[in-house]
């Protein structure tokens, strides 16, 4: 089936629903696709306590299904699937799904970031079973136990300390003895007495796989090559986030790390607009995202009011001749 749009929006997380509300609000009638983790990676968070309104915070979950309301009150249509194809040659765009071909004036992307991993296969098999890459979502898990954190930026210090509120040690496992984070963070870490430093060092194995729970890691120095099995009951892997823009390869400018290069919201392409986290490796933050998805909705908003005003002269002019 065929659907046309005057706006589509790629994505379901708070940068999405924001733009979907405003662009509804609009009257543009927007079509969302939601890919398969709808709502985006506030629903594998707990407790939002940063988003403001809520004085005594909210569930990840529960944000992103209020949104979620609020976009459909306003008329968008939502499409529970992933896009598998875009073609952004040539107005109007061209989206693929598994079972819809969607023609659209203007496209927001709004299809967010994924936590990098260390591409181990235990790390993948034991993920939610021990193994996390968000210590907001998962910390409260490691009341007084042992956990080892991968990473030298500032998300692997912030969830080092983060994580001290729970465990009995924290172990912060980083593969140079320089880091990428800030020279705050890591002073704070460095002064907080349960964090330990593990440099030069990488994991190599999360064991046991067999018991479907964490209970060691393997941990090689890359200095001296010593390899040791050391207890562990928990990874929390902090090494960045990979955005998802694999769509977009070869049809958007993208950076070096992968993210969609916007000037505001707006992309080389006329008529394409990025928001939340696939162009944004800074702020990173629900409420960043949401407002860069209001900011891609209205920029749409005014291209298609400022076409449309332009064909209705034209038709004008062309009808007087
Ligand atoms: P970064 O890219 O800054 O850091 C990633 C870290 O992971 C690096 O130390 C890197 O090591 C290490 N790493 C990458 N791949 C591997 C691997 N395969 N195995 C082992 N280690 C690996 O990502 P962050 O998520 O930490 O930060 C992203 C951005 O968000 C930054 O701009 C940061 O400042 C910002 N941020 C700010 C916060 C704040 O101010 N409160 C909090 C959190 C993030 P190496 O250095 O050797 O490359």
């Amino acid at each position: 089936m065929t659907i046309k749009k005057k706006v589509t929006i790629l994505g379901s997380g708070s940068a999405g629903l924001t733009a979907a509300i405003y662009a509804a609000r609009a009257d543009l009638q927007p079509l969302v696709i939601q890919g398969l983790q709808a709502g985006g990676q506030l629903t594998i968070t707990t407790d939002v306590e940063n988003f403001p309104g809520f004085p005594n915070g909210i569930l990840g979950p529960d944000l992103m299904e209020e949104m979620h309301k609020q976009a459909e009150r306003f008329g968008t249509q939502f499409i529970f699937d992933n896009a598998e194809s875009v073609d952004l040659s040539k107005r109007p765009f061209q989206i693929r799904t598994s079972g819809e071909e969607i023609l659209t004036d203007t496209l927001i992307i709004c299809t967010g970031a994924s936590a990098k991993l260390l591409g181990l296969e235990s790390e993948s098999k034991l993920m939610g079973h021990g193994v996390s890459a968000c210590a907001t979502c998962d910390g409260f898990f490691f009341k007084d136990k042992i956990v080892y954190v991968v990473g030298g930026g500032d998300t692997a210090m912030e969830e080092a300390m983060f994580l001290t509120r729970f465990a009995s040690e924290v172990h912060l496992v980083h593969r140079r003895d320089s880091f990428r984070a800030s020279k705050i963070m890591v002073d704070r870490a460095k002064e907080n007495s349960k964090i330990k430093f593990v440099l030069n060092s990488v994991i190599e194995e999360i064991m046991d796989v067999k018991a479907g729970m964490v209970t060691s890691i393997r941990l090689r120095d890359l200095k001296t090559d010593k390899v040791q099995d050391l207890p562990a009951d928990g990874v929390f892997v902090a090494i960045g986030h990979k955005p998802n823009t694999e769509l977009f390869e070869g049809q958007l400018e993208l950076n070096e790390a992968g993210y969609i290069v916007t000037h505001g919201v707006k992309t080389k392409i006329t008529g394409v607009f990025a928001a939340g986290d696939v162009q944004d490796p800074l702020y990173r933050q629900a409420v960043t995202a949401a407002g860069t998805g209001c900011m891609a909705a209205l920029e749409a908003q005014w291209l298609l009011e400022a076409e449309e005003a332009a064909q209705k002269h034209e038709s004008v002019v062309n009808s007087a001749k």
